[in-house]
């Protein structure tokens, strides 16, 4: 059998490493007395980003979405809906069904984007978008019909309006030239018109957590909390629009994007970054650029366990002391390894195969010590989600004058949804930091695409109501 499938009673000498590892893991282990601190800089971040003069510089944007209701459940018809920025780009069509309360998801298809076209010009991006749609468009057979359309692009934007939306930067692995400070609608628009076969009517933009809000919203109609941990995190939430400073108006609520990733781009996180999130962070096409996100997200915890198995091998606690070539190339070690190795009953047995495949000794000791760097480091990640999820959650409270609230969050996202013990994690520590909110959470299916075309749909009800 492999030594790894059982948890092996290790020697003393092995012992006696992995508690040396134990304790040079603390700087990555934070205290309740910790994500407090940071949960409370969070809060002030949030009121920054919200003012009309601290916005400019403000490292958490709190981007107005116009989004200013959840849906009330009246909301029908038939949409195209694109998600652009998660794990695939997905093209869909989708039906809102009002008598059932439900949003079916009737078809769609994932279309790759290879990584020359995420890293090249912005027009061969679009192009290549468009194309894509129509190709399913065909398919289907749907390609005269001109139906409405939910864009979900999962990157910071400016929005002007609901069809009118700028992106501020790429983030994750998406760095195309000419997309920055141009609306993201007309370069959509202009790339279906250059081919011509087709045409589409209304464009509703959305951020992926409104999406992922607005379809559990459809659901569960307390839903006023979207978040998503997937390749890159972020939460949206419903904000008094007496709050919002930057858009006209005192009545109502609206949905702020938040772009927590952003957390920390102004230094505010250096207490707790360690020497492998600084390194992380130099090596990614973004220096400097969403702090909080590479703590978290999907696209970086991977790679902060290389780093961190690097060097403890270095320093002879780990494989024999000797690094593989293998584990030196970038991103080697997948974020997906990290839920697997953590799996309760395959985990060690997971961890053998995956170092051996990495050309690395995987001895009981070795499998142990690698375990218990992706717990720390996957904890870490749940817990400081946590933290700004309770930051959010405290906040409605707060505006609320609500001695107790009851909310629920929408969440999407591959980290959240694959890691054997993120969620519950992350549960426990939400109740610790906000003890007077009752949060239930609601994992959305198809939530970016599904809620891009509510989004759409509650835009269109609005809007024949007003013309009552
Ligand atoms: C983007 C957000 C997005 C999040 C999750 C971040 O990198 O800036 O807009 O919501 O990823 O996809
Ligand atoms: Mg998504």
């Amino acid at each position: 059998g492999s030594p790894c499938a059982k948890r092996i009673k290790l020697s003393p000498d092995a012992q006696d490493t992995l508690r040396k590892v134990d304790e040079w893991l603390q700087p990555f282990r934070l205290s309740t007395e910790k994500l407090r601190e940071v949960s409370a800089r969070l809060r002030k971040d949030l009121i920054r980003g919200l003012g009309k003069h601290t916005h400019r510089r403000a490292p958490v944007k709190m981007l107005p979405t116009f989004v200013r209701a959840t849906p009330d459940g009246t909301e029908k018809g038939d949409f195209l809906a694109l998600d652009l920025g998660g794990t695939n780009f997905r093209v869909l069509h989708v039906r809102v069904v009002e008598e059932q309360q439900k949003v079916l998801k009737m078809d769609s298809k994932i279309c790759a984007i290879p990584q020359e076209i995420m890293l090249g010009p912005g027009e061969q991006l679009f192009d290549h978008i468009a194309a894509c749609l129509s190709e399913f468009l065909e398919s289907l057979g749907l390609k005269d019909l001109t139906l409405p359309l939910g864009f979900t692009f999962s990157f910071p934007c400016e929005q002007k309006d609901i069809d009118k939306s700028i992106l501020i930067r790429w983030t994750k692995g998406f760095n195309c030239s000419g997309v920055e400070g141009e609306d993201v609608v007309r370069l959509l628009r202009e790339a279906i018109h250059r081919r011509g076969d087709y045409d589409i009517s209304s464009v509703a933009m959305v951020n992926d957590t409104v999406g992922t809000m607005m379809s559990c919203g459809y659901r569960d109609q307390s839903c006023e909390i979207g978040m998503i941990i997937g390749t890159g995190t972020n939460a949206c939430y419903m904000e008094e629009m007496k709050n919002v400073k930057r858009v006209e108006g005192e009545a109502g609520r609206m949905c702020i994007n938040t772009e927590w990733g952003g957390f920390g781009d102004n230094g505010s996180l250096k207490d707790i970054q360690t020497e492998f999130d600084v390194e992380v962070d130099r090596s990614s096409l973004n220096p400097g650029v969403h702090t909080f996100e590479k703590m978290i997200s999907g696209m970086y915890l991977g790679e902060v366990v290389r780093l961190v198995l690097i060097k403890l091998a270095q320093q002879n606690m780990l494989f024999g002391g000797k690094v593989s070539e293998a584990l030196e190339k970038p991103d080697a070690f997948e974020t997906r390894y990290i839920s697997e190795i953590e799996e309760d009953v395959n985990g060690l047995d997971r961890a053998q195969k995956i170092l051996t495949e990495l050309e690395l000794p995987a001895g009981p000791e070795d499998c142990e010590i690698v375990h218990l760097v992706c717990s720390t480091i996957s904890t870490r990640s749940a817990e400081l989600c946590a933290a700004a999820l309770a930051t959010i959650a405290n906040r409605i409270r707060n505006n609320r004058g609500l001695d107790h609230l009851r909310t629920t969050v929408g969440v999407d996202g591959t980290v959240y949804k694959k890691h054997p013990m993120f969620s519950k994690r992350l549960h426990d520590t939400v109740k610790i930091l906000a003890p007077k909110c009752d949060i239930s959470f609601l994992v959305s299916e198809d939530g970016s695409g599904k809620g891009a075309a509510m989004v759409t749909a509650v835009a269109q009800r609005l809007a024949m109501q007003s013309r009552l």
